[in-house]
């Protein structure tokens, strides 16, 4: 125990805090997942989540993390020896590569600097180049929470159509959903792969597959083992509300209470306080005289920001002062950005108030760690939260969407 008092602030690009809402209505007897009570909740939760990823056709929800769902979408897909394309973003993107490997999948990794998104070019390039149409899927990670980098799916949907290349799209919205602007069917993703501890605001637990018919029909020649994760035996007793396995059932009940939060609030509105809240942030940090480590400003994440540390100056220890002084966790530089960089979460249900307070702990943070700076990065995201001041903001919603 620390002897802190008040709330522990989690500002770490997810988990996420649980919005009080969600813990109590997760505070319920557990009950028979073969039962009609059941069976409501099911096709709410599944009428909700297509809502949520923007789709009229199935999502399967699995009782498992996020890297649970990379491996379902990819075994109810791909081949032994299929081709596929993926973008080194950063540390999620590796680790997604990795793993694609290990299922004897042959990964083309376009490199990458960890401080820009994909490039739609050069996946366009690429597929033109594939005369024998031998790549099966562009597998790309939507928000980087690496590195706070927010690719532009639209952009790189419409470079597959240019090339006319037949390959399925599939797209990790770990951190992206529920937090930016996200349409699985409009843009043409083919596995929308996401978990439930971060835009969705509840505890880890539930991963999720989007899935497009396009999709559906690789699954049912695809030639990877599997059985956990088979979409077939998932899809069957979904359609009545149904799991073939016992499901998490509290976070089920918990995932109808942070869809209608969300919707509540309405899915724009969402969208737009999370940039917002990024737009303030990023002010904070150039008003602290440091760097925000996204170069491109049409790709910086509206979930975190990622800030690099002045040369000689350690991350992890300036994040260890933070916790030990002020109780808030910051996101740790991962792989090779250990030490280099810190991540401020501003997902899920941040607000105003909740930000400045995670700004002013930094602040105060960089002064204790003797980190050299300005003063008056916490006030110059006042002036953006107050809307004195716009010049830091990203491109509007309707812009961005594209
Ligand atoms: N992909 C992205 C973009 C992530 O941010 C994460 C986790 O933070 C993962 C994949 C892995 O998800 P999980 O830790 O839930 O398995």
């Amino acid at each position: 125990m620390t002897g802190h008092r008040g709330r522990h602030f989690l500002q770490i690009p997810g988990p996420s805090p649980v919005p009080e809402r969600v813990l109590r209505a997760m505070d319920m007897p557990v009950i028979d997942h073969r039962g009609p009570e059941f069976a409501k909740l099911g096709r709410e939760i599944f009428e909700g989540c297509r809502t949520v990823f923007k789709t009229s056709g199935p999502v399967i929800v699995f009782p498992s993390s996020g890297t649970g769902a990379w491996e379902a979408a990819i075994v109810n897909t791909l081949s032994p020896g299929d081709r596929v394309l993926m973008v080194e973003t950063g540390h999620f993107a590796t680790l997604w590569r990795h793993m694609a490997a290990r299922w004897g999948v042959d990964v083309d990794f376009i490199p990458g600097d960890w401080r820009h998104g994909v490039d739609p070019a050069a996946i366009e390039a690429k597929l033109v180049e594939d005369r024998a149409r031998a790549i099966k899927a562009v597998m790309v990670v939507h928000n980087e929470t690496s590195t706070g980098v927010l690719s532009r799916i639209p952009e790189i949907r419409r470079a597959i159509d240019r090339a006319d290349h037949p390959a399925l799209l599939l797209v990790d919205t770990i951190s992206s959903l529920g937090s930016a602007d996200y349409r699985h069917e409009e843009w043409g993703v083919d596995v929308t792969v996401s978990c439930s501890q971060k835009g969705l605001m509840l505890p880890p637990g539930l991963g999720f597959n989007a899935v497009s018919d396009k999709a559906l029909a690789a699954s049912r020649e695809n030639r990877l083992p599997r059985s956990y994760w088979d979409w077939a035996e998932m899809l069957k007793p979904n359609t009545n509300g149904f799991f073939p396995y016992t499901p998490a059932t509290n976070l089920l009940y918990g995932l109808r209470e942070s869809i209608t939060i969300l919707l509540e609030e309405g899915l724009d509105a969402v969208f737009e306080r999370h940039r917002r809240l990024a737009a303030a942030t990023r002010a904070a940090v150039r008003g602290w005289g440091l760097e925000v480590l996204c170069q491109e400003p049409s790709e910086f994440s509206p979930v975190l920001t990622a800030v690099l540390m002045p040369p000689g100056h350690d991350a992890d220890r300036f994040r260890k002062i933070v916790l030990d002084s002020y109780d808030m966790s910051l996101g740790a530089g991962l792989s090779k950005l250990a030490g280099k960089v810190f991540r401020i979460g501003h997902l899920g249900e941040c607000n105003d108030l909740t930000l400045m307070a995670a700004l002013t702990g930094v602040e105060m943070g960089l002064s204790v760690a003797g980190v050299p700076h300005r003063a008056g990065g916490a006030a110059a995201a006042m002036t953006v939260l107050e809307g004195r001041d716009d010049t830091n903001a990203a491109p509007r919603l309707s812009a961005a969407a594209g």
